[in-house]
């Protein structure tokens, strides 16, 4: 049993996720930082903000 509440530390919450509006890819604030550029796996570099229904997200794929 191991628990982490990841919203502990940190004023900004990073669940805020990003939908590519050429072809619907999600991508995480996260994730989008970390690249060099803002630019979707297809190319396209427009997003759309998507909100969580939930708050937490479960890596499950
Ligand atoms: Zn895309």
């Amino acid at each position: 049993m191991s628990e982490e509440n990841f919203e502990e530390s940190g004023k900004e919450s990073f669940d805020v996720v990003y939908s590519c509006l050429r072809c619907g890819t999600n991508v995480s604030n996260t994730e989008l930082t970390r690249l060099p550029e803002i630019k979707c796996i297809c190319g396209f570099r427009v997003f759309t903000k998507v909100r969580p229904p939930v708050a937490k997200t479960i890596k499950a794929i």
